[in-house]
């Protein structure tokens, strides 16, 4: 069973830094997206504001997004709707 919410819309897409393992299996998932920092933890690349743990996923990725969130097995990735309250944290 798929652990996101089937959510319509843009997304967020928000690392959990204090759940993660830093093994770097979601980097793997999702290369388009995610980097890993020199102590291995995933890190989003995102043109707009560079490295960052909180990004918007673009629409083509979403499914990528989707799967990388479900197969985290700290449960460290969460994908959100995309609203102006929701991205305010850092
Ligand atoms: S898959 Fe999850 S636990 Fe593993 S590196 Fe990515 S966020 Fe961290």
């Amino acid at each position: 069973m798929a652990r996101t919410a089937q959510q319509t819309g843009p997304l967020r897409l928000w690392i959990d830094w204090t759940a993660c393992d830093g093994r770097g299996w979601c980097t793997e998932l999702l290369p388009e997206l995610l980097d890993r920092d020199p102590d291995g933890y995933p890190i989003a690349l995102d043109p707009a504001v560079g490295q960052t743990r909180d990004l918007t996923v673009p629409a083509p990725l979403t499914g990528h997004a989707r799967r990388a969130a479900d197969l985290c097995p700290r449960l460290a990735l969460h994908l959100r709707p995309a609203s102006p309250d929701v991205g305010a944290r850092a």
